[in-house]
């Protein structure tokens, strides 16, 4: 029986990995530059923790979650995201007593929920966030979005705006619920079955719904920014104003809610029009999350963030830029002799760091020259027996087509001398 990989998964094929590290190591880079340290959490946790920090009436947790019981009966869950963990851990490792009252955090890797694959939507796909926890400070959600758009703007993505939004603290949401549930009042029976649970749990989540996004109540909703209170509104003021100082573009999109029970204060989106992803999607989003660490049983430790999803950056970045890098040396023995000889040559050359490969399989010349090729080898280097017996080799350019002959023995600091002069 043929195997084929679970629906809404990928296999990444070799031809495909360097843009991915290039990708990452990009991300890695810009962490690097903005102090931020990267933290790696089990890719499973407790249901529980998602049930808790997520919150039980998002999409995410309702639908999405890949859970299952252990054989000792506990309910795991394969990680949906990346801050539930992070701020687990954060707590469970008493991060909050770290001298640095602020900490800066990243991750990388895959997550996981149960949703209609399409593109740009897979059941495990890859996301890079940030967490930046322990201070409530306007400056701290400018540094995100800062690294929001530095990252997209490094990637050269095209097409992208920022949109933020405020929930405001406890009392502004207490406030603004209030004021959802007049509006949707007269409504929810027109309104999916889902949208009248959410009336009665939580309806800031009707906002968020896609199968009624167009219904005339969802227009003439009420806004968020109207019902901030004094401190919550003098926060998102403070945010816009250092953004414009900063000459970074934003819109206030009043009707941005983001999906997960979490967030509080500034919530941003990076939308793209990229017609690759189709357009107004999200490529990245986050946002301050007030109460986060204390629901999971922390400290008060107010944090900020926000994560891309790496396929559609990916595919918002397009096939340019494909080029994979070649090797530096290709060897290629004709017979037996040379063969074992090969071995030992590229050893050496290994060990100097330079990257290289052979032909194993005692091919001739045509069929070796074709690996060359298909493995961009700058060099290649040509050995037959009798060039064993003379301790000689011949090393052929493949960007000059230029071939000379080299003394076994001067191997290294010839490549050396052509490849760094
Ligand atoms: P969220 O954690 O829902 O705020 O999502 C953050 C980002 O992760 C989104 O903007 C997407 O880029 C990406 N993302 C979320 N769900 C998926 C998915 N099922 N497949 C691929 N990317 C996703």
């Amino acid at each position: 029986m043929a195997y084929k990989a679970p629906r809404g998964t990928v296999d990444i094929l070799p031809q495909n990995t360097e843009k991915w590290q290039k990708m990452e190591q990009l991300l890695r880079t810009i962490c690097a530059n903005y102090n931020v340290k990267e933290m790696r959490t089990p890719i499973f946790e407790h249901t529980e923790l998602f049930n808790r920090a997520v919150g039980d009436t998002t999409d995410v947790v309702s639908k999405e979650m890949y859970t299952f019981n252990d054989k000792k009966g506990r309910s795991i869950t394969l990680r949906p995201e990346g801050t539930a963990g992070i701020a687990r851990a954060y707590v469970e490792n008493k991060m909050y007593g770290y001298p640095e009252k602020l900490q800066k955090i990243y991750y990388l890797g895959p997550m996981f929920r149960y949703e209609r694959p399409q593109n740009g939507r897979q059941r495990q796909f890859h996301q890079f966030g940030v967490e930046m926890i322990g201070v409530e400070s306007p400056y701290v959600d400018v540094e995100c979005m800062l690294m929001a758009v530095t990252i997209v703007q490094s990637l050269g993505l095209k097409d992208i705006t920022l949109h933020i939004n405020s929930l405001g603290d406890q009392d502004s949401r207490d406030a603004y619920r209030d004021a959802l549930k007049q509006h949707f009042k007269p409504v929810i029976n027109e309104l999916c079955h889902d949208c009248q649970e959410r009336y009665e749990k939580n309806p800031l989540r009707i906002l968020d719904c896609k199968v009624d996004k167009d219904h005339q109540s969802m227009k003439n909703a009420p806004r968020t920014i109207d019902y901030l209170s004094d401190n919550a509104k003098a926060h998102f003021d403070k945010v816009c104003s250092l953004l414009d100082d900063l000459d970074i573009d934003y819109v206030i999109d009043t009707n941005l809610v983001r999906g997960l029970d979490y967030y509080t204060h500034t919530i941003f989106e990076v939308i793209s029009d990229d017609p690759k992803l189709g357009a107004g999607s999200t490529v990245g989003g986050g946002g301050r999350y007030s109460g986060l660490v204390e629901e999971v049983g922390g400290p008060s430790a107010p944090g900020v963030g926000f994560a891309f999803g790496l396929e559609r950056l990916m595919i918002a970045m397009g096939d340019d830029n494909n080029e994979t890098e070649g090797i530096d040396v290709y060897v290629m023995p004709l017979g037996d002799k040379a063969r074992d000889l090969a071995m030992q040559l590229i050893t050496v050359l290994r060990a100097q760091g330079f990257t290289c490969d052979m032909d194993y399989i005692g091919r001739g010349l045509k069929g070796q020259f074709k690996s060359a090729d298909r493995f961009k080898a700058k060099f290649s280097i040509i050995l037959g027996d009798d060039e064993v017996e003379k301790k000689v080799v011949n090393i052929k350019s493949n960007t000059t087509r230029e071939q000379v002959e080299v003394a076994l023995n001067d191997v290294v600091s010839y490549i050396e001398g052509e490849l760094y002069e």
